[in-house]
């Protein structure tokens, strides 16, 4: 992707994409003392608030490095949590999931959200959607763990507003970037031998410019 496309991307969901305030340091920081306290599912519910996305989420944390019959199992219990909600992950799907979580790609994923109703619908707020944390995130720093919340949340945020770029894994990360965790993601896409997120150095780098320089435009 080249970096008038990623310029373009940014463009396009930032017209799309509402704050309902600017997430300060502040707000960072209250987060960050929580997962220091490893209250995770507290912590997920504070980054849900800071992303204004009002619906229940279930939380389930899962130890090690699941192979794919541990990881159908643990599908199946989310289905039995989310109820009507299903999730039915094709066995290439969980074979993908099951060889990035093993790469160490992939920290948590998601369950329940592709058929969400619409953003501001009535439906919208009572629709459960799961996250399943893996346990591994722990043994890295507060962003790394935050950045990969942050994006499992905007597929929730994306698919909700129907937007045209949903399915694209760039510019869900982008999405977590402009709702105002770009920091995050600059602190966190990177930990040790560890790369997390879709974009490239210097994508990432041209990505975070423009988040910023869109930041200080005032809308009249
Ligand atoms: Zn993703």
């Amino acid at each position: 992707m080249d970096d008038q496309l990623i310029i373009e991307y940014v463009r396009m969901l930032s017209v799309s994409l509402r704050r309902q305030k600017n997430i300060t340091a502040s707000d960072i920081e209250a987060v960050r003392k929580i997962y220091a306290m490893d209250k995770i599912s507290e912590c997920v519910a504070r980054i849900k608030q800071l992303c204004g996305l009002n619906i229940p989420i279930v939380i389930g944390c899962l130890r090690g490095c699941p192979d794919q019959d541990s990881l159908m199992r643990v599908v199946k219990k989310g289905n039995d949590l989310l109820g009507q909600h299903r999730f039915q992950p094709s066995p290439l799907e969980v074979k993908k999931l099951c060889d990035s979580v093993q790469r160490g790609t992939t920290a948590a994923f998601l369950m329940g959200h592709s058929n969400i109703p619409a953003f501001g619908t009535r439906d919208f707020e009572t629709y459960k959607v799961a996250i399943f944390i893996f346990d591994w995130i722990k043994n890295y720093p507060f962003e790394t763990f935050a950045l990969s919340i942050t994006h499992e949340l905007s597929h929730i945020v994306l698919r909700a507003i129907r937007h045209p770029l949903e399915a694209d894994e760039i510019a869900v990360d982008l999405t977590a970037m402009i709702l105002g965790f770009h920091d995050i993601y600059r602190l966190g896409r990177i930990s040790g031998n560890k790369k997390l997120g879709y974009l490239d150095d210097h994508q990432f780098q041209i990505a975070y410019d423009e988040i910023r320089r869109r930041e200080k435009i005032i809308y009249l």
